[in-house]
């Protein structure tokens, strides 16, 4: 999907707003959480506008597995355990209507989460 006029993470990936990029490849951007839950926070995003994970990977399966990669790499660079959520819905805390996989390391991570 081209990218949404007003979608804040389709303004991160074309550079329009700031972000503080780690890592980023054909598919996907990945940059830290405005509002950190964990020593490392980051969201990880496709390039192509996509409301959540699921219509990704019905309609963009290589930029599914990119972002599953990229977040992958991310994880391995934090070191030790992770986890990598992607809210799905209103009710499940979804804020930001544009795929992002939060990558959550470097403490002790509870379940179940809230
Ligand atoms: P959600 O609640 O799963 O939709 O996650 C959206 C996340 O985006 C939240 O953790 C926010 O803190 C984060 N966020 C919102 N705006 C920005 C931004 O401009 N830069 C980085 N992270 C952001």
């Amino acid at each position: 999907m081209s990218p949404s006029a007003d979608c804040l993470f389709c303004k991160i990936v074309e550079g329009e707003v700031p972000a503080d990029v780690v890592a980023q490849d054909e598919h996907a951007v990945a940059f830290r959480d405005i509002s950190p839950q964990a020593p490392t926070h980051v969201l990880v995003i496709p390039r192509v506008h996509q409301p959540d994970v699921g219509s990704l990977a019905e309609a963009e399966p290589e930029a599914a597995v990119g972002l599953l990669r990229l977040a992958r790499r991310v994880a391995d660079e934090a070191g030790g355990s992770y986890r990598l959520v992607f809210n799905t819905g209103a009710d499940a805390h979804q804020t930001v209507f544009h795929c992002h996989g939060h990558v959550l390391a470097g403490r002790s991570l509870g379940w179940p989460p809230g």
